[in-house]
């Protein structure tokens, strides 16, 4: 019966029925009219749900990792110089793929734990007074630490020094859950995954691009084929694919879309943000840390809890899951076996959260981890039940 319980992994989250039923479907013919039917309102939706209402949406068949691709693919050219910064498993691996492509990589490292270094950043835009730097890549939530980064600071750290370089989010593990503003934070390429905040199977990568960064497409000379944005917008104008859509998807999304507005986005960060804040309580309550270094960086999508001295958060994530049927997630790369992680973003109740947080108990106290039966359980409760 564990297929009953929902899991806690950041992704893929829990995928609500009325989702499920919108994604099974009969065939249909994607370049008969009806497909617009279904089309018109993933895009559409979406535009709300990234605040990107003057952005190009393009939506590839592929896990998140090909958003990246297409971001980077479409966008740059071999030898490019690119600003990143490497703090955990997901903003290590673009920075993989974009040495994948020939491109010339400036990376700050900083300890896994920590947010996007946007002083550092500052320094490096304001000294690279030639404007040889093409690109600024922004992992907003780092899923392996649970680190929430600052978008809009590293937007003005551009304009502060008045550097051109598009800024590209990776937005996968926080849009659909915390807040996104593409416009606003004058991002040029935004990328977002089906299988996170938007509750969906994997599947589906989602692209928002700046008008600046289509303007740069012509020069980008990398090659691109699958991934080719302006093949997708010019074929997406005219009601298809390039190629065939996952058609039950799309119609997933758009239902998606419709359930995160119908809540009110800030209903939806707000009921993250409470999730969120009880596990962290939990978490205080069993006497442990963060991975997370201080609180202005903390994530409401993912919390990653760092494992006493002397145990091995693998084996209490795969303890859970066979023993009790409830998935956590794992540590990643650097701290793979240091922590461990509860995922709580998608569909997710303070009801569902307690279930987790007593199950992780149950798993810590079995495997003698100094913990106590109930602590984190009624430290969350508390605080749901006055903020509910
Ligand atoms: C999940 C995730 C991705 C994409 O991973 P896929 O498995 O390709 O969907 C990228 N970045 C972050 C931060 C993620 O959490």
């Amino acid at each position: 019966m564990s297929d009953q319980n929902p899991v806690f992994i950041p992704g893929p989250t829990n995928i609500p029925e009325s989702i499920r039923k919108a994604c099974d479907m009969p065939t249909l013919d994607h370049r008969s009219p009806v497909f617009q039917t279904i089309l018109t309102p993933a895009l559409d939706g979406v535009k709300k749900v990234l605040k990107a209402e003057n952005a190009e949406v393009v939506i590839f068949p592929s896990s998140g990792t090909g958003g990246w691709e297409a971001a980077i693919s479409n966008t740059l050219s071999a030898g490019d110089k690119v600003l990143a910064a490497q703090q955990g498993m997901f903003s290590q691996k673009w920075i993989d793929m974009c040495e994948r492509h020939g491109l010339d990589m400036i990376v700050h490292e900083v300890e896994w734990g920590e947010a996007c270094p946007v002083e550092k950043y500052a320094e490096t835009l304001q000294a690279d007074t030639d404007h040889t730097i093409k690109a600024v890549l922004v992992t907003h939530n780092e899923t392996a630490t649970g680190v929430l980064s600052d978008v809009a600071a590293v937007r003005r750290a551009l304009d502060d020094a008045n550097h051109p370089a598009l800024l590209y989010v990776d937005g996968v593990s926080s849009i659909g859950s915390m807040d996104f503003r593409f416009d606003e934070w004058k991002v040029d390429l935004g990328i977002a995954g089906s299988q996170k905040g938007f509750m969906l199977p994997a599947g589906l990568s989602i692209v928002a691009v700046s008008k600046k960064a289509l303007a740069t497409m012509e020069q980008a000379t990398l090659p691109r084929y699958y991934f080719d944005i302006p093949d997708m917008i010019a074929n997406l104008a005219a009601g298809g694919y390039p190629y065939t859509p996952v058609v039950g998807m799309l119609n997933g999304l758009a239902k998606s879309c419709e359930m995160l507005l119908d809540e009110g986005l800030d209903n939806v960060f707000a009921r993250h943000h409470r999730i969120a804040e009880g596990v962290r309580l939990a978490v205080k309550a069993w006497g442990l840390e963060l991975c997370a270094v201080r609180p202005e960086i903390y994530s409401d999508s993912v919390t990653a809890i760092v494992v006493p001295e002397g145990f091995d958060g693998a084996e209490l994530v795969s303890h859970a899951a066979i023993k009790y049927g409830v998935s956590f997630g794992g540590g990643l790369g650097k701290v793979a076996g240091k922590v461990f992680r509860i995922g709580h973003l998608g569909s997710m109740t303070d009801a569902m959260a307690l279930l987790g947080l007593a199950t992780a108990e149950m798993a810590m106290v079995d495997l003698g981890y100094p913990v106590k039966l109930g602590s984190g359980v009624a430290a969350a409760q508390e605080y749901y039940r006055s903020n509910a």
